[in-house]
């Protein structure tokens, strides 16, 4: 439910109208009780048959005239209309500045929902009332991460960040008469016990959206596995794209990251079991429609990747991000209990990755089904075996295991090095599998940082890379770059795509001096924090905190930490240590420190290396 405000001047003819869209619509003028009803259908597919979304408009000022139309028709005097494309008038006799407020709601349900739903979320309260409701609760949320000792436009950047990454997924529940959680189902049109939620990506989220919910918002990510699992038991599959119902959009199974690491981050309240049996069924089947499910999945699982010359676009993007669903998948199927041999299967398959990397351009490359590589290779060609990125930016997609990709490589200098590479080669493109430069290719090179393309989701993670190799002070440099140069409170201050925000997800963990790299391995690895002082006021009560007190433009360096009063050396923190509340302390400095967290036994999680998680 929402209030709206109109302000009129001195007149006889102050018109409202109501355009209840194409593709199927309906108003009711109900004079005696200034409303006006109706649905709209407009819709770009992912619906059932019977999709409404049920409007309810409540006016506080009486109407002198009414008026519908229908397709461009206008029927004065008319209360009712139905059909491709309808509307109303209303017409109010105002004097100056004379304000005229409506309090609307809708419904996925039914009329009779939607009277609940403006009834509940609004009633009697004012319309200032509702603004300072609304403020408030904003205001709430926005302040469990408190920051300080920062510049406004900095403040500006990060709270604006932090609310955009909080919009979305949208809930796509209500409440009925009875006060239960009920859902109008996008999959198969039935009203349902149950939460649900929408209009989400998760090619885009599993990144840092659901990690910093994992973080901050527990219960919340809880309502949003029940509704994972509704989603399942409605439609047979889990969503990769949910818009409301399935769309076929991007690529991966990222579905089970976020599944997984909700619960190895012990977030319950929900049908784990269900879950688990909707991952193992995406996991191994095409499902529907090529975004759910795995599109490819008989060549991934008989030959550990998913060849370039058998039909299925964007194969290297797709092999690389089944591999890491799968490392979460064994380290879901592993606190699960699962039988040993489900473990380790999943556990073979999360090193698929070394399938598509070729060890003489160093890069990931398509392959073809006889097992040799694709000629000829263009390292700058976007799409074609690469999801919206070329290989500069997917040869770092393997999240769970950088150490394994660190000896692929050759080493650690050979490794930095090609990170020192990305931003060090012009940003030319091949464009010739869009036949256009896309808009993600536009914003590279507009941003000219060699081939970094923040601006696109694969390669946001990629600086903290150099954790694993012994460089964490270049992570430290790049993160503050890219937080200084590719953030502004400005209308066109985003270098890309918001995309359900996950690029604002970025900078809010960036800020706050941590980026979750790998989400299913219970860590979080260091950046360098951008303000003086940061508290998360935890769910739980707890409070941790990172202080940075000599923080500045030019110390961006960590110098040293201390972690609860202890020496910290640490590329990462634990989930469970910000958990637990305390506080982590850095020394700031203009100059890199070399020596701080270059050890391998301080780097982050990598599967290659131990068992951490
Ligand atoms: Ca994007």
């Amino acid at each position: 439910a929402a209030q709206f405000r109109f302000t009129f001047p001195e007149s006889d003819a102050a018109y409202l109208l109501l355009d209840a869209f194409h593709k199927g619509s309906q108003v009711k003028v109900l004079p005696a009780a200034r409303t006006i009803t109706g649905y709209c259908r407009n819709h770009n597919g992912g619906v059932p048959d019977n999709f409404h979304n049920y409007f309810v408009a409540v006016f506080d000022t009486p109407f002198e005239e009414v008026a519908t139309w229908t397709d461009g028709k206008v029927q004065a005097g008319q209360a009712e209309a139905q059909g491709e494309h309808v509307g109303a008038a209303v017409r109010f006799k105002t004097a100056k500045g004379q304000r005229v407020h409506a309090k609307v709601a809708s419904s996925f349900i039914s009329p009779e929902q939607a009277q609940l739903n403006l009834a509940r979320e609004v009633g009697g309260d004012s319309f200032d009332l509702t603004c300072r409701k609304a403020k408030d609760a904003w205001n709430q949320q926005l302040g469990r991460c408190d920051v300080s000792g920062g510049t406004p436009d900095q403040y500006r950047n990060f709270y604006t960040a932090l609310y955009r990454t909080m919009l979305f997924p949208r809930r796509f529940f209500e409440i009925d008469a009875g006060g239960k959680i009920v859902h109008y189902s996008p999959y198969n049109g039935k009203v349902l016990p149950g939460y649900l939620f929408t209009d989400n990506g998760f090619w885009d989220t599993f990144r840092a959206v659901f990690p910093f919910f994992t973080l901050m918002h527990r219960e919340l990510d809880g309502q949003i596995m029940e509704g994972l699992a509704n989603t399942f038991k409605e439609s047979g599959w889990l969503p990769e794209w949910a818009s409301p119902g399935h769309r076929d959009c991007m690529i991966g199974s990222n579905s089970a990251v976020i599944i997984a690491d909700a619960y190895l981050k012990g977030i319950r309240g929900y049908d784990i079991a269900t879950l688990y049996q909707a991952i193992l069924k995406n996991s191994e089947n095409a499902g529907p429609l090529r975004s759910v499910g795995r599109f490819g999945v008989e060549h991934y699982n008989k030959l550990g990747y998913i060849p370039c010359d058998v039909d299925v676009n964007e194969n290297v993007a797709r092999t690389l991000e089944y591999c890491y669903a799968d490392f979460a998948i064994w380290r879901l199927a592993t606190a699960l209990g699962r039988p040993q041999e489900e473990i380790d299967r999943f556990r073979a398959r999360a090193r698929n990755y070394r399938n598509v990397f070729d060890a003489e351009t160093r890069f990931m490359r398509g392959k073809k089904k006889d097992g040799n590589w694709a000629t000829p290779f263009v390292p700058e060609k976007w799409g074609g075996d690469f999801t919206e990125g070329c290989a500069w930016h997917y040869t770092w997609s393997v999240f769970h295991d950088p150490q394994g990709l660190v000896e692929l490589m050759g080493g650690p200098r050979a490794f930095t090095d090609k990170l020192d590479a990305v931003f060090t080669t012009p940003p030319k493109y091949d464009c010739s599998y869009y036949g256009f430069p896309i808009h993600e290719i536009v914003e590279m090179t507009v941003m000219d940082m060699g081939q970094y393309a923040h601006g696109n989701q694969p390669i946001q993670h990629m600086v903290y890379l150099y954790n694993y190799a012994g460089q964490p002070w270049k992570a430290q440099k790049w993160v503050r770059e890219v937080m200084e140069k590719l953030y502004a409170p400005t209308p066109d201050g985003l270098c890309g795509d918001e995309d359900n925000g996950q690029t604002s997800a970025w900078y809010v963990f960036s800020a706050m001096g941590f980026y979750p790299v790998c989400p299913g391995a219970g860590e979080y690895v260091l950046g360098a924090p951008l303000f003086r002082k940061v508290a998360l006021r935890l769910e739980n009560g707890k409070t941790f905190e990172i202080e940075a007190p000599e923080n500045s433009r030019e110390n961006l360096y960590i110098q040293s930490a201390s972690l609860d009063g202890k020496p910290y050396s640490k590329t990462y923190l634990r989930h469970d240590a910000i958990q637990a509340g305390g506080t982590l302390r850095f020394q700031m400095g203009p100059q890199p420190n070399p020596k701080w967290g270059a050890a391998p036994a301080d780097a982050p999680y990598s599967m290659a290396l131990d068992q951490r998680p």
